[in-house]
């Protein structure tokens, strides 16, 4: 079994620009890169779970959001960073307007199914793994997944609550920091 990073998206790899549409709009934040490699020469694995909800507002299809996937595993190895096990994403939303995506799923955090499917996919030992988010919904799913827990305080930490179920498990994380590079400092300490 492998010990994993599971990391979200939009505030931790990636600015949080809300919607984001446009592979070419994708950068990566500072220090990024360099956390990733610290974490895989230490013997971590990494995934990326993110709730993508532009798929379920018709502003992209699946194809569109993997095509911005591909650009920012092209960037991370651009920037001399490591490669990812893999990028699992929750197309959904209660509210979509896309009929076949309008639905309350098993993998929208705060709900942990993101996290289950990468373990399966990649064999992760949850209890020796890691979720590191910057919502408190990042924060729950981790909880209920049974990993460890960092919140990047990035600002959207203090964001309402995404409605709906799967905050059973709670919102303290193990650990607050301010980012990446930071939530890097404290697995490997
Ligand atoms: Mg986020
Ligand atoms: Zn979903």
């Amino acid at each position: 079994m492998n010990r994993a990073i599971l990391l979200d998206r939009d505030g931790v790899l990636v600015p949080d620009e809300g919607l984001l549409t446009d592979p070419g709009r994708l950068r990566l934040l500072p220090g990024v890169p360099a956390a990733l490699t610290r974490l895989t020469a230490a013997g971590w694995r990494l995934a990326v779970v993110t709730n993508q909800p532009v798929v379920a507002r018709g502003l992209i299809d699946e194809a569109g959001l993997a095509s911005i996937h591909r650009h920012l595993t092209d960037l991370i190895i651009a920037a001399g960073g490591p490669r990812l096990d893999g990028i699992f994403a929750c197309p959904h939303h209660p509210e979509g307007t896309v009929a076949a995506y309008r639905q309350s799923c098993t993998c929208r955090k705060p709900r942990p199914g993101l996290l289950l499917a990468a373990a399966a996919a990649h064999g992760y030992d949850l209890a020796r793994s890691w979720m590191v988010g910057d919502r408190p919904s990042d924060i729950a799913a981790g909880r209920a997944a049974g990993c460890r827990t960092i919140l990047a305080e990035t600002g959207k930490h203090t964001e309402a609550p995404i409605r709906g179920a799967g905050w059973e498990a709670g919102t303290d994380p193990d650990h607050r920091c301010a980012d990446l590079a930071a939530a890097a400092g404290i697995i490997l300490a």
